[in-house]
């Protein structure tokens, strides 16, 4: 018995049930037909239709199977994969009522599942059933996985994904390479496990960025198993579930970019040295510059630019020729870097060009001294190829930021101020025109009025009282020198002390200084001041002399001061010069009653394990450290840490330059024993010093 289903069914007595049938089948989601035993066509929904691409005019009632065949093999362009074939086959096996099931491929990528399946109704053959299932979405998603699989096992690049926790979930073979542990070592351990620690990537710093952008790029440095460190290039992307329900995951492709830095530095080598003599080329001086001037700006420093070039080098190479040309400038090369300290910097900017860049100089004449000393270097002669050959250099100097605020400035600058060592007679060096120039004559004007200073009484000495930090008690006084000079009137001992010192004349100035301390402080004991301390400045260039234990010793008893009212005072930078020296001295000194202090404590180098040698008594805090001490953690460090230091070598610590009761409070409740400042008082002259003592001797 078959059953008539069938759009057009006249039949009412099923015309219910065939209805419900219909809609039944419209709502399937494949497409379906179903044939009766003759293999003709006896109900169809529109996915059917749909599926075959046949207008619903092709299939009416009654169509019998092997057109329907014919038709859809005959739809040009419209399969692909032997689809025809495939047609054929399944009407084969619908004729024998066996199951049949193959995929077929529209032209337009979408993908068909088709299954011919018996119809058995009540036991019986009732027809042929067939069904055609869109699987396009499905497969596409197979593929894409299959592909990502691929991808994940095949890629040069390290694929990881971690949990939430950064704990890994699976890591490709491409990084059990990169970092030499298998996949089973890794799974389940953090991803910083795998980062070295020199690395930028530190956990906090990750959680920040990937809260912020969901991304995180950089380069770090991964531990390997063997504990060597690999350079790697990170990406990481947070993936959000779509389901907000579950947590993150975080993808991170690493790439190996060990070859990429090995040539970078390569690069970056070949890129910044000349290949002649090896020295940094222009581009590394252009770097240097921009990493020194900020920081010299920073510091208040200055630095020198020196621009060398060589006289008649080009006559030598056009007569001797090119080899010999060569040789000279290697020479000149390794001759310059002898000349200068390891800090400095010496380039060649080409042909017979060379620049030395001195940083964080204090002083242009810095410049002048390595600038001689070059013209000194360079005036033996220089063999090349069995010549014997002479050059000089001319030497251009620009100072930072005083002439030019900027690399280039600076640069052209000291280009120009060579051209004028060179008109002026070669073999010499020239500072950078108009302010340099400047500054050089006013010290000159200095230097010439300072020779005359002593024997025209234009010194004298100010002396600033120095406290005891706790009862504020003086216990002594600082001499300090004042040059009042009759027509430029007070000229700073800032200005004209470093000038003294590089002529020599500050050891002229400085037993005067001495001898007139000695006898201004016996003065007033014999006028009735109670006895005091008073020290006295002295420099470098006083304590290099042999005979300053002599000077000393013959201030002290011209005047008939004792010798325990006198302290002096020596920078650090002075002690610290020729230490084994220094220590020497000072212990001649120090027989003969005379008490030491350290100046400018903090602004030097001082090696713990000679400060401990040196027969100290004080340590004299500088006043740029008090200066910061309320703002500055770092000044404040120092002060303390210097106090500590001092009192465990039993000495005793003076602030200076204390302005503020904030900086004696901090200062006296961190154990320091005596200050000095303008808080309490400025220098005073001589008299008014006098009579600052003597008040507050008889008002104590
Ligand atoms: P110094 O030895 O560190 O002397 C302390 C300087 O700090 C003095 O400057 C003093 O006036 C100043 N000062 C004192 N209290 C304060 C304060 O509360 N705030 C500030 N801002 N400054 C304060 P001065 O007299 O101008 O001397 C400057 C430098 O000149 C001295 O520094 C010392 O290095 C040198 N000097 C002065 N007299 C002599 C001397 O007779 N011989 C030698 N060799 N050098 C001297
Ligand atoms: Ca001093
Ligand atoms: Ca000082």
């Amino acid at each position: 018995m078959t059953i008539k289903l069938s759009r057009s069914s006249k039949n009412a007595e099923f015309r219910s049930q065939n209805a419900l049938l219909l809609a039944v089948l419209e709502s399937m989601p494949q497409g379906i037909a179903v044939f009766d035993q003759q293999l003709h066509l006896q109900v169809c929904n529109q996915g059917f239709f749909e599926a075959l691409h046949l207008p619903p005019d092709d299939a009416v009632d009654g169509t019998r199977l092997s057109d329907l065949t014919r038709l859809v093999s005959q739809q040009q362009g419209q399969w692909i994969n032997q689809s025809a074939e495939q047609f054929h086959r399944l009407e084969a096996a619908a004729q024998d009522f066996i199951a049949f099931s193959c995929e077929l491929i529209q032209s337009s990528g979408r993908v068909y599942r088709v299954n011919g399946r018996p119809l058995v109704m009540d036991g019986q053959l009732a027809g042929y059933v067939i069904t055609y299932a869109d699987i396009s979405e499905r497969r596409a998603i197979q593929e894409r996985e299959q592909l990502a699989q691929t991808v994940f096992a095949h890629t040069p690049g390290g694929i990881i994904v971690t949990d939430d926790a950064q704990r890994i979930i699976s890591a490709n073979p491409a990084t059990s390479l990169m970092s030499g542990y298998s996949t089973e070592e890794i799974v389940g351990q953090t991803i910083f496990s795998l980062v070295a620690a020199d690395s930028s990537l530190t956990p906090t710093a990750f959680e920040q960025a990937i809260k912020e952008s969901g991304t995180w790029n950089g380069e770090i440095n991964i531990m390997r198993k063997t504990g060597e460190s690999l350079a790697a290039e990170i990406r990481v992307n947070r993936i959000d579930d779509l389901n907000a329900s579950q947590s993150s995951h975080y993808i991170w492709i690493l790439a190996d970019i060990t070859e990429r830095k090995v040539a970078e530095a390569r690069m970056r080598h070949i890129a910044q040295s000349d290949s002649l003599t090896g020295l940094p080329n222009r581009l590394a001086l252009q770097l240097r510059l921009a990493l020194t001037l900020p920081e010299a700006r920073r510091h208040e420093w200055q630095v020198a630019i020196m621009f060398i070039d060589l006289d008649r080098f080009k006559n030598i190479n056009d007569t001797l020729g090119h080899p010999v040309g060569d040789e000279l400038l290697r020479e000149v090369a390794s001759r310059l870097s002898l000349v200068v300290r390891e800090t400095d910097f010496v380039a060649r900017l080409g042909g017979d060009e060379f620049v030395i860049v001195l940083p964080a100089i204090t002083n242009p004449a810095d410049a002048a001294t390595v600038a001689n000393k070059i013209i000194g270097a360079l005036s033996s002669p220089i063999v090349a190829d069995g010549h014997e050959l002479h050059t000089s250099p001319s030497i251009g100097i620009s100072i930072f930021p005083d002439d030019g605020s900027d690399g280039d400035t600076v640069l052209k600058n000291a280009d120009t101020a060579m051209y004028h060592a060179k008109s002026a007679g070669r073999n010499n060096y020239q500072f950078y025109a108009g302010e340099m120039n400047k500054t050089a004559s006013e010290r000159l004007d200095i230097e010439r009025k300072l020779r005359h200073a002593i024997s025209r009484n234009e010194l004298s000495l100010c002396y600033q009282p120095q406290f005891s930090a706790v009862g504020s008690q003086p216990t002594g006084v600082e001499a300090l020198v004042r040059w009042h000079h009759p027509t430029d009137g007070m000229i700073s001992p800032m200005r004209f002390i470093p000038i003294a010192e590089e002529t020599g004349l500050i050891v002229e100035i400085g037993e005067w200084v001495l001898r007139t301390a000695c006898h201004e402080m016996r003065n007033w004991i014999e006028a009735g001041l109670e006895p005091i301390r008073v020290a006295v400045n002295i420099s470098a260039r006083q304590l290099r002399r042999r005979d300053f234990c002599e000077v000393v010793a013959g201030c002290l008893a011209e005047s008939g001061l004792p010798s325990e009212l006198l302290e002096l005072e020596i920078t650090e930078s002075a002690v610290m010069e020729n230490p084994k020296e220094a220590i020497s001295i000072l212990e001649s000194i120090g027989r003969m009653g005379v008490t030491l202090a350290i100046d400018d404590f903090g602004t030097g180098y001082s090696s713990l394990a000679y400060l401990k040698l040196f027969p100290i008594d004080h340590l004299k805090i500088d006043r740029s450290f008090v200066a910061d001490i309320e703002f500055d953690l770092n000044d404040r460090a120092i002060a303390f840490g210097t106090i500590a230091l001092a009192h465990s070598l039993g000495l005793n610590v003076i602030a200076e330059g204390v302005e503020t009761e904030d900086q004696l409070d901090l200062l006296r409740s961190n154990g320091c024993d005596e200050v000095q400042g303008y808080l309490f008082s400025k220098p005073l002259t001589s008299s008014a010093a006098f009579a600052f003592l003597h008040a507050r001797a008889t008002a104590g």
